[in-house]
């Protein structure tokens, strides 16, 4: 890496190399003359898989199988820091770092995520249950940790819990319920496993056709949908969630899905809302507050899902922005209609497939191809199983290495089913 204390020509810097990061930085390489120097900075060299973290669990995926090198996706000609961003200051155009270096930049790019916060919860991670009875598997250590706990498990109440939105990936605790159900079977338990799906929302999801597909998909499987639950604190005693209006509901095992929040940076800089995201404009991905900072991500407060698929799709017309702006001066102008697409494994070796956008809700129907699919939406199918496992490689052979990805960054209205 090249000394960044004085910067001496034009300068961006993206913030986080996870999945947004490393795609962008990587086309901002390729897009950028080489006059422009171009900075990823992470807090570590471990670029996870986080859908990988599903089926560590229930013994699907060995550990070490979800965690790659993130220097080995990053194009020659990058810089890569590796520190923790403690601080923006974008009246100075300045990124601080943990490392006691400053970082000037012309351009900005936040691409750092989102964090768990068991802490926020009373009894979560300060409780004497915590990564005993109490578990979360939104990070490598929490999955890890829970299969080892169903290994050991061998019947009672168990509880898959939403503490609150957004989460990221909003489908991926009702996943695990139906892979644990699954799991159970194989195991030969199931009749003595009492499974419950806690949710804050209404329904089984937030959309209502795939809320009332997937709360269906609950009863099929003989998983009770506990809705509207807001919790205060769980019990450590009891081995009970508690939720605001006094009720309780008892665990043997509780797998839950902690408060999400933007980073601690976020919190100490001049750029986030109140729960550490990024506003920026839905369309344009700028910043509302400073015009050469732009983010991405889950680090957003775009109103779509916090998904893979969403950074991917979102990637295609940031980066015609951010070059149009730093090589042209032109005003962004391409416009994301808020595209996700999500796989939601349901089990039984078949998956669900949703498709939305800001504007339209997830429909039946088929992708990619108007009437052709050959994927079916909404519909539980063994090739949509087979899409969600095949976008493991798709993930690390073709977008972290910058190639040509055929799906539209568009949702494409064709071929899909209205109803009422
Ligand atoms: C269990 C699970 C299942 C999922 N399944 C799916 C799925 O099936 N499909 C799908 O589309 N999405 C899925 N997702 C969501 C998907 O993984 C995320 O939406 C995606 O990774 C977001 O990309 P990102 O770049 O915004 O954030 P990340 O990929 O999380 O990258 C953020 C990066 O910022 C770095 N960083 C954070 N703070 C700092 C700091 N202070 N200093 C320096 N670096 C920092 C981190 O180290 C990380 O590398 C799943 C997530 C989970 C947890």
């Amino acid at each position: 890496m090249d000394d960044l204390s004085v910067k001496t020509g034009k300068r961006v810097v993206v913030l986080g190399a996870g999945s947004a990061g490393t795609m962008m930085v990587n086309k901002l390489r390729t897009r950028l003359p080489d006059e422009w120097q171009v900075v990823a900075v992470d807090r570590d060299n471990a670029h996870m898989y986080q859908p990988g973290f599903l089926f560590i669990p229930v013994g699907k995926y060995k550990p070490s199988r979800v965690v790659h090198s993130r220097k080995k996706y990053l194009l020659p000609g990058i810089d890569f820091v590796e520190a923790a961003v403690e601080k923006v200051v974008t009246a100075e155009n300045k990124v601080y770092l943990s490392s006691g270096q400053a970082i000037e930049y012309d351009y900005l790019l936040i691409a750092t995520g989102t964090q768990i916060r068991p802490d926020l919860t009373e009894g979560m991670a300060d409780g004497a249950l915590w990564f005993k009875k109490v578990f979360e598997f939104y990070t490598y250590e929490g999955s890890v940790a829970l299969r080892r706990a169903l290994e050991e498990f061998e019947g009672g109440k168990v509880v898959v819990h939403v503490t609150d939105m957004p989460i990221k990936c909003p489908v991926a605790p009702l996943e695990l319920s139906f892979l644990i159900d699954d799991y159970f079977r194989k195991k030969r338990i199931r009749h003595k496993v009492d499974l419950t799906y806690v949710t804050p929302l209404d329904g089984a999801f937030s959309k209502p056709v795939a809320s009332r597909e997937l709360g269906n998909l609950l009863d099929d499987r003989a998983i009770r949908l506990r809705p509207d639950f807001a919790i205060d604190r769980i019990d450590n005693e009891t081995q009970e969630l508690v939720g605001y209006d006094g009720t309780r509901i008892p665990f043997d095992l509780c797998i839950t899905t902690p408060l999400n929040t933007g980073q601690d940076y976020v919190f100490a800089s001049d750029i986030g809302d109140e729960s550490g995201f990024i506003p920026v404009d839905k369309h344009t991905l700028q910043s509302t507050d400073a015009p050469n900072v732009f983010a991405i991500g889950d680090a957003t407060n775009l109103p779509t899902s916090k998904a893979g698929a969403v950074a991917h799709f979102s990637s295609e017309k940031l980066i015609e922005n951010m070059v149009g702006l730093m090589l042209e001066g032109k005003q962004p102008a391409e416009r994301f209609d808020g595209h996700a697409n999500c796989f939601v494994e349901s089990g039984r070796g078949q998956a669900l497939l949703l498709d939305f956008n800001y504007d339209t809700q997830p429909l039946t129907g088929t992708y990619p191809l108007a009437h052709v699919g050959p994927m079916k939406l909404l519909g539980r199918s063994r090739l949509n199983h087979m899409g969600k496992l095949a976008f493991e490689k798709m993930y690390w052979g073709l977008l972290m290495r910058n190639r040509k990805n055929p799906l539209p960054a568009d949702m494409q209205i064709a071929g899909k089913k209205w109803e009422e």
